[in-house]
């Protein structure tokens, strides 16, 4: 039976690939089968029994794994991507927060959430967490989901707003509305929480948002340990007025102190790590070193597609080359070598997984291929790449040798979304039309030399030092130094 005509509930099995299961025990299955039976996971292992009719998907010389979790997604600016490519933060909040952010319309929200999406499932991230910090309006809000609710996959809401304060959006009978009328039984598919940055004022207003969070019962998600936006200030306040939880996700914690870290990890926090924007934008060194010290839980992220890929091959690489460079530096630093690495490959496979399930109260849910969890599963298998074969480290393999081109299927709910390497029933050509239009309207309202110079901040001055060899010639042994 042909993948791309089997309808959307019935079995599918994956047939001897390798199999990473990341349950508890890291078992791995080096020719393994998993069944898939409606939205679950049946049964796991080698030689296994399909029903009679079930999809077979052939996964040999391929990898199996779980979908990968995103917990830190601005996909409304996905219709912007790359446009920030050479941006630091400054450029980000000047563009976004103070000069051009507010020309979005829903429809813009809805172009970018879209293909932001689309992007997502098609390089096996399963679940994403739309860190929406658009949403003027509720209209926006509403644009944004049913972006994420016309696609196949399973997504968070954070809703934010960063032309207000989180005081005055989240008191508005319009916010409180959209929550009764969108975001109550959605079930494991969407979820939400609400998002919002505490950058420290002493008179703490974002009490009032965090009351809210609380009434609603919802998780909050922060921008902490910013480079000069949020600080030890911001995680003082969380702390002393007790809205430090278990389910606070604090995104980035690149610049705390230690007893910021001892605050999160006291209260059972998490970090959602995005290192390829700590790196580039400037919140802070990718901040794992530190995490794995005080025994904080890690997700990953990409963040913004403005600047960075959407698919987490880039966080779990970034991540771990990051992790290692300090390693290095601070050893070198004390004159000694670093003979073995702390942080390994299976860690960031496991973050970019289970990491994920667990800090977003999926884990009984998705994160693993285990039998009776819902079926989010990828298969990496690209024959016709030299960089697929061997595989002889699977952690390894995923996260330094693999990449989004080859992602050949994906599972979500049960539901093949994705199979030999094409996104099944996606309109891509659509999506691709609709970020051309936000595009031409923000080019029109800004005008063409705000868009182009906005994408092309000044290059600062590079002080090229003084080289005392320069002054040598090396074919006659001379000095050529004659001014002084
Ligand atoms: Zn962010």
């Amino acid at each position: 039976m042909s993948a791309s005509t089997t309808p959307a509930s019935s079995a599918i099995v994956f047939r001897n690939g390798l199999v990473l299961t990341m349950d508890d025990r890291h078992t791995v299955h080096d020719r393994g089968d998993v069944l898939v039976v409606g939205q679950r996971i049946a049964e796991v292992g080698p030689g296994l029994t399909a029903p009679e009719g079930a999809t077979e998907i052939d996964a040999s010389g391929g990898i199996i794994m779980p979908g990968m979790i995103d917990t830190h997604r601005h996909l409304w600016q996905t219709a912007m991507r790359g446009y920030g490519a050479d941006w630091s933060l400054t450029q980000y909040f000047v563009w976004y927060y103070l000069e051009h952010g507010k020309l979005f319309r829903p429809e813009d929200i809805y172009a970018g959430n879209y293909l932001g999406a689309l992007e997502a499932i098609d390089a096996g991230v399963t679940t994403t967490v739309d860190w929406s910090h658009g949403l003027q309006t509720t209209q926006h809000a509403d644009a944004a989901v049913d972006a994420l609710q016309a696609v196949p996959g399973r997504f968070v809401l954070a809703y934010g707003n960063l032309q207000q304060g989180p005081w005055e959006w989240s008191a508005s009978p319009g916010f409180r509305d959209f929550v009764n009328r969108r975001m109550v039984g959605g079930g494991d598919m969407l979820g939400f929480q609400m998002a919002f940055d505490v950058p420290g004022d002493p008179a703490f207003p974002e009490k009032a948002a965090f009351e809210v969070a609380r009434e609603l019962d919802v998780p909050v998600t922060t921008h902490a340990g910013v480079w000069g936006a949020t600080n030890d200030n911001g995680i003082r306040l969380m702390h002393d007025h007790g809205f430090m939880t278990p389910r606070s996700i604090y995104v980035h914690a690149a610049t705390l102190s230690p007893d910021s870290y001892q605050r999160i990890a006291a209260t059972g926090g998490s970090v959602s790590v995005s290192t390829e924007s700590e790196q580039s934008a400037g919140q802070g060194y990718p901040p794992t070193w530190q995490l794995r010290r005080h025994s904080i839980p890690v997700s990953l992220s990409m963040d913004t597609s403005v600047w960075w890929s959407g698919d987490l091959f880039s966080a779990m690489r970034s991540t771990l080359s990051a992790d290692r460079s300090r390693e290095h530096l601070d050893a070198h630093a004390r004159e000694e070598t670093v003979t073995h690495h702390a942080l390994r490959a299976k860690q960031v496979v496991e973050w970019a997984t289970r990491g994920g399930s667990r800090v977003l109260g999926l884990d009984s849910v998705v994160g693993s291929l285990e039998a009776g969890k819902k079926a989010d599963i990828v298969l990496l298998k690209n024959d016709q790449s030299p960089a697929m074969a061997p595989i002889i480290h699977p952690y390894g393999h995923v996260v330094f040798q693999a990449q989004r081109g080859d992602v050949h299927s994906v599972v979500i709910d049960g539901r093949l979304v994705k199979h030999e390497h094409r996104l099944l029933g996606a309109d891509v050509a659509a999506a691709r039309a609709r970020v051309e239009r936000t595009i031409e309207y923000l080019v029109s309202q800004m005008g063409e030399d705000a868009w182009r110079q906005g994408m092309n901040p000044d290059v600062p001055e590079t002080k090229v030092l003084d080289n005392p060899y320069m002054y040598t010639d090396w074919e006659s042994g001379t000095e050529r130094r004659t001014a002084d």
